[in-house]
């Protein structure tokens, strides 16, 4: 279970306190509010505070004195403009505080995106739980044959069988003797910032996780996506749909030009205006690479 009887009596009293305020509160963010969505077998993210609107990113667009709501056409619209030209500053008056828990693995990939504050749980200070993230068996793919970075259908049989007894028996023995190294029963006991060193990347971690809107945005155009390992995927789509009830116009603006939408190079625009006047355009005569002409059908042909 991600979160204990103890943590979830936490979660529902501050959810049971209410407080009176001037700022902008965002309706559909409150629903979500300190509660964990559980995200693959022991993890979760939850919010843990947020700052703005939909209304917030008007109101900076237009530098107002007020809210900045003109109408909500008219906001919708402005919204759309900034997303479509890149304004992307309106987008960073918006902020999110999230709590995540999730596999150390999950963790490298997540840490790259630098434009965040981040503070993770201390497993110098503190023990580590014996958690560790174990595949369902839908989850057990293998390789990929045609690209390195992917996978393929998920491990069937025998071969399943061993690979999850390889996983469970593994992060077992290594946290066996995590426990027994930093131990204090008739030795010294090891320094938890040294034990925890022979602990698989599939145990959790925890952290608080802070970023704007534009930069979360991003985060969920790179990790929302289907190229994305499966395992952080599931967090950013947990996370986008709280976005998308938090800030209904930016999200479904950022699922047209964003999510959905696609950059065409200046060879692509060619080639769309070249078949529009009914020339037959091939990847020979198209002027791209077969890389660049297999994704370029991709994106017409869908
Ligand atoms: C499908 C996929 C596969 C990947 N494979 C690999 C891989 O094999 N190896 C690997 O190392 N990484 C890999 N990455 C990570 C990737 O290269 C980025 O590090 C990661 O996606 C974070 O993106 P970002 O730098 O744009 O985000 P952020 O760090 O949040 O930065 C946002 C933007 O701010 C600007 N910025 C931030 N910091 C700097 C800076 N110091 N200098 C200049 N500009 C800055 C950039 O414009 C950047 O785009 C992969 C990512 C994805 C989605």
């Amino acid at each position: 279970m991600p979160l204990s009887p103890e943590q979830l009596r936490e979660v529902d009293d501050l959810r049971a306190e209410t407080t009176p305020t001037l700022r902008a509160t965002a309706p559909g963010m409150e629903q979500h509010l300190y509660t964990p969505v559980q995200v693959l077998d022991h993890g979760f993210v939850r919010v843990v505070d947020y700052m703005g609107d939909d209304a917030a990113i008007t109101q900076a667009a237009r530098v107002s004195y007020g809210r900045g709501t003109k109408s909500v056409s008219n906001d919708e619209g402005l919204i759309r403009y900034l997303m479509r030209h890149w304004h992307s500053t309106p987008f960073e008056m918006c902020e999110i505080k999230l709590h995540v828990k999730l596999p150390v693995f999950v963790a490298r990939q997540w840490i790259r995106h630098r434009t965040a504050n981040v503070n993770e749980y201390s497993a110098r200070y503190s023990i580590l739980d014996r958690e560790f993230y174990i595949p369902a068996p839908d989850a057990l793919a293998a390789q990929s044959v045609v690209n390195n970075q992917g996978r393929g259908e998920a491990l069937q049989g025998e071969e399943a069988e061993r690979v999850l007894r390889y996983l469970r028996d593994d992060a077992m023995r290594a946290y066996d003797h995590y426990e027994e190294m930093i131990s204090t029963e008739g030795q010294q006991g090891l320094a938890r910032e040294l034990a925890r060193m022979n602990l698989p990347a599939n145990i959790y971690t925890q952290w608080y996780w802070k970023t704007d809107l534009h930069n979360l945005l991003h985060f969920l155009r790179l990790r929302a996506d289907a190229h994305a390992q499966y395992e952080i995927r599931v967090y950013a789509e947990a996370i986008a749909g709280m976005v998308k009830d938090w800030v209904p116009f930016a999200y479904k603006a950022f699922e047209d030009y964003r999510m959905g939408g696609a950059t065409l190079s200046a060879a692509a625009i060619d080639c769309v205006k070249r078949m529009i006047a009914g020339e037959e355009v091939t990847q020979e005569n198209s002027g791209m690479s077969k890389g660049e002409w297999r994704e370029f059908q991709g994106v017409i042909e869908g």
